[in-house]
């Protein structure tokens, strides 16, 4: 049980696909609401935060989805926020091209 009432709630189920659809709550970023589409027997696993963790309910799942269904945080916007830390220039590669020996 988390420290917050959680603003989830099941808004669609696809019986065909096998997924129901999350709407989960404001974005704390950007307090617009979103939805993430999930497998429901990940959806049953997971039991609205009071089964497994999400990550073990739903490893199929990405980072971005897992993430907004736990909590409400879009990807995107998550993604603004803290933005990958830039790659860093490999200097140290060796260029075999210019006649470097591996
Ligand atoms: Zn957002």
């Amino acid at each position: 049980m988390g420290i917050f009432p959680s603003q989830r709630k099941v808004t669609g189920y696809d019986p065909l696909a096998f997924t129901v659809t999350i709407n989960t709550g404001r974005c704390m970023f950007c307090s617009k609401d979103g939805e993430v589409t999930m497998p429901s027997h990940a959806w049953e696993l997971y039991a609205d935060g009071e089964g497994q963790q999400i990550q073990y309910a739903w490893p199929e799942g990405s980072m971005g989805e897992r993430e907004q269904v736990m909590n409400g945080t879009h990807p995107a916007c998550f993604a603004e926020m803290f933005p990958p830390p830039p790659e860093e220039e490999d200097t140290q590669s060796v260029n075999y091209a210019n006649g470097d020996t591996p």
